[in-house]
């Protein structure tokens, strides 16, 4: 392929991305409590009904709703039922204490709140001054679950409240893909590492920390060989290091077209690469394809990241993390969009797909960060998320927009 290719669309680049993915197909055994971020290799039921008894919401008194009917009835208290002890059946004309969690009596159909009755240490009474309907208070059960149904499907990325719910009906093991393995190396004979000194023409490799974070956030095993030299043998060395043991490779710089981007060639030299000129901003060079491995039959992906810190943190979200996603084996891959209001103005808009980093201010509306230039990290930092804006799209202030927040790309 040459650059000489017309522009792909950032729905055309995503599309062949995807339709590229082989998703991992090993599988091991997790203890529930040890699976976060893991994603599910199996459809899960549940063999219990979730409450497994009718219990109570309340605090107070477990009674026959016939029995108090008339609005403040006198009651014998005859038992005491906290959560997790089971009381004898409820005679007619008779209350139970009962607490939050505890199982209904047989024969109580309802439960009145303390806060409406009265007990009279004398007697042993309580007076119901409510008349509840059957049913008030009680948590039914199988009312959030019921024994037999799905509770989970295969591909589903397990979140802390996925977890909530497979413990609710005791399983304590789940069957979870293998975690996605990533080499990443940085190109550029500029850069340097925080804690070195910045000698004349360099910059920090701010990319190294974004992109192992990003990396870590997605539950990626990460191999990371820093920096390497602008040149084509350093780079076809970094490759072969990287395709072995993982599954995909990511770098980033070099994939533009000038003589010291190297990426290209060598990837060609190691194996197979589509370098796309994706019709976006930030974030223009995008190369993908494969590198062999050795002794393996099949190859690494690869995806080469343009170096501009702004470019190549948008173009992993974009691309790279659904990527990520679909090779992990989860099934929701795409972000949610939100239509939101600009509270700004934005007059002389790119022929490309942009994506402007923004804030959402005081007024439930959108604030555009003033310098959009793709060096500019700080945009990032003080943005909540990105616009995605059409091609030759101008925004007023008042437009309505396509609103990606960061808390939908970041985990
Ligand atoms: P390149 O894609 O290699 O042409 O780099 C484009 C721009 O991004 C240049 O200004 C580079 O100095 C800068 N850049 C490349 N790699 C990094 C990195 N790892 N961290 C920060 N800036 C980078
Ligand atoms: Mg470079």
């Amino acid at each position: 392929m040459t650059n000489k290719q017309p522009m792909l669309s950032a729905q055309e680049a995503l599309d062949f991305l995807l339709g590229a993915v082989k998703p991992v197909s090993e599988t091991e055994v997790l203890a529930t409590i040890d699976a976060t971020g893991r994603v599910l290799a199996e459809d899960q039921r549940s063999q219990l009904d979730v409450p497994p008894m009718d219990n109570t919401q309340m605090d107070g008194y477990a009674v026959r709703a016939a029995d108090c009917a008339s609005g403040s009835a006198a009651l014998k208290v005859s038992q005491r039922i906290p959560a997790g002890h089971v009381g004898q059946a409820l005679q007619a004309g008779t209350a139970a204490r009962i607490f939050t969690g505890a199982l209904i009596p047989e024969g109580a159909d309802a439960v009145v709140m303390q806060e409406q009755c009265a007990f009279d240490d004398a007697s042993g009474q309580v007076t119901v001054h409510h008349a509840p309907r059957s049913g008030e208070w009680v948590r039914r059960r199988g009312e959030d679950i019921q024994a037999g149904t799905t509770i989970l499907e295969r591909g589903t990325r397990l979140r802390a409240q996925e977890l909530g719910l497979v413990a609710s009906v005791g399983l304590a093991t789940l069957p979870v893909l293998r975690r996605v393995k990533v080499g990443v190396f940085f190109t550029g004979d500029e850069l340097a590492m925080p804690g070195e000194p910045l000698r004349p023409g360099a910059i920090y490799n701010s990319n190294r920390f974004v992109l192992r974070g990003l990396l870590q956030q997605l539950g990626c095993e990460v191999t990371d060989l820093g920096n390497v030299p602008d040149s084509r043998e350093a780079t076809r060395a970094a490759l072969r290091t990287a395709a072995a043991g993982n599954d995909l490779i990511i770098t980033s710089g070099g994939v533009s077209v000038g003589e010291e981007d190297h990426v290209k060639p060598a990837v060609e030299a190691e194996g197979r690469l589509n370098l796309w000129q994706i019709a976006i901003k930030p974030g223009k060079p995008l190369a993908f394809g494969e590198v062999r491995r050795d002794g393996q039959s099949s190859p690494a992906f690869f995806i080469g990241l343009p170096g501009n810190p702004v470019s190549s943190f948008i173009t992993f979200l974009i691309f790279v993390r659904p990527f990520i996603l679909a090779l992990q084996g989860a099934t929701a891959v795409a972000p949610k969009r939100y239509p939101m209001r600009a509270d700004f103005d934005w007059t002389k808009p790119d022929r490309r797909n942009e994506f402007l980093r923004v804030r959402i201010n005081d007024r439930q509306g959108l604030e555009l960060f003033p310098n959009q230039g793709s060096g500019v990290l700080t945009s990032t930092v003080w943005g909540d998320g990105i616009i995605d804006n059409p091609p030759g799209q101008a925004i007023s202030a008042g437009d309505t927009v396509h609103f990606i927040p960061f808390s939908e790309l970041l985990h």
